[in-house]
């Protein structure tokens, strides 16, 4: 067997190689098995003896996936069993791929471990609700899949929850289905084995992020990622003074060269008045950098507010950020209707 086309997916890490010690078999992989991890973290897989090819380890502070390859993409490893006899499972053209996360049923809104309780969502994933970054970020790995390997981007299998999803649970292929299977399914689909993982993982809706609503599956081809987080609004607002945005996601966390605009609506700000607007960044919670002032003039009516940056760079675990003050010698209020950003950039 061949294994054609890039054998590492750009920007996972390779400091928990396991191809070394475990060189396994070259296949030519049409078929992605998810699983999930039952955990909060990057598991150890026992020296690398139960590994899969990779680890997806959500950054919440980032709001994206952190990848880790273990194997390469057309090799086999070593993540599902496989009895004597009967088909092959982690030999037969698949790539392994692990969410660090849990998809019982019973952790669906927190989870109790060690001693502490962790909440879905900000301190773990529960497969049955992911945050849209984690559907966005595994997208992109089935388009990567999809583009370099040819892994079609379809399931049609259901995926049911945890604990349903366990042992002989009605969506388990036969050994010649699962001979001939082509696409994304998950441990819960595979024969010989009982793991019910990856619970009600929303296949569906990764797989139609990965056929058009994944523009962070560009990444590599020199496009820019977008990221359009929406400006939340606030109402009675003081003039003269600075006040944040509150965006509903993250505009953008560094390091990333960017150019963005974000559009704001104010309503009750005096026509002629001037308004002010720039970004900044934020580093561990403190202003880090402030960016050039836009200046625009309240208007007749609602006053729209476009805020550009051409082309900046933001820092290595800096969050950028935009305020915003209206100048108004009478020291009335306004409101913030609406606004959104529209950020591309560059990792
Ligand atoms: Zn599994």
């Amino acid at each position: 067997m061949t294994r054609s086309g890039p054998q590492k997916y750009p920007g996972a890490s390779t400091s928990y190689w396991y191809g070394k010690k475990y060189p396994g078999s070259a296949m030519e992989t049409n078929v992605v098995v998810w699983h999930s991890t039952e955990g909060r973290s990057l598991p150890s897989y026992g020296g690398g003896g139960s590994a899969p090819n990779l680890t997806a380890v959500p950054d919440f502070a980032a709001e994206r996936l952190k990848w880790y390859q273990h194997f390469d993409f057309d090799v086999s490893s070593r993540a599902l069993v496989n009895k004597a006899g009967g088909v092959e499972t982690n030999t037969l053209n698949v790539c392994q791929v692990e969410l660090a996360g849990t998809c019982d049923r019973r952790n669906a809104e927190t989870w109790r471990l060690g001693g502490r309780t962790y909440r879905a969502g900000t301190d773990y994933l529960y497969t049955g609700d992911l945050p849209g970054w984690a559907v966005r970020d595994l997208g992109a790995f089935c388009r990567w899949a999809g583009e370099k390997h040819g892994v079609p981007l379809s399931s049609g299998l259901t995926f049911k929850t945890y604990p349903d999803s366990y042992g002989a649970n009605g969506v388990r292929m036969s050994g010649s289905r699962w001979s001939g299977f082509r696409g994304h399914c998950g441990h819960q689909h595979v024969p010989e084995n009982d793991h019910g993982d990856p619970g009600s993982f929303p296949m569906t809706a990764i797989l139609n992020a990965a056929k058009g609503g994944a523009p962070d599956s560009e990444e590599g081809d020199g496009m820019p990622r977008h990221n359009n987080p929406k400006v939340k609004a606030a109402k009675g607002r003081v003039a003269n003074d600075w006040h944040t945005l509150t965006f509903t996601s993250t505009p953008l966390s560094g390091g990333a060269h960017y150019s963005g605009t974000v559009f704001f609506r104010l309503r009750g700000v005096p026509a002629g008045a001037s308004v002010q607007a720039r970004f900044f960044e934020t580093t561990g919670g403190r202003r880090s950098k402030t960016g050039d002032i836009v200046e625009r003039a309240g208007t007749e009516g609602d006053t729209f507010v476009d805020l550009s940056n051409a082309g900046a760079y933001c820092d290595a675990k800096a969050t950028l950020g935009a305020e915003y003050v209206v100048f108004d010698p009478r020291g009335g209020r306004h409101d913030l209707v609406s606004g959104l950003g529209q950020i591309n950039y560059w990792k």
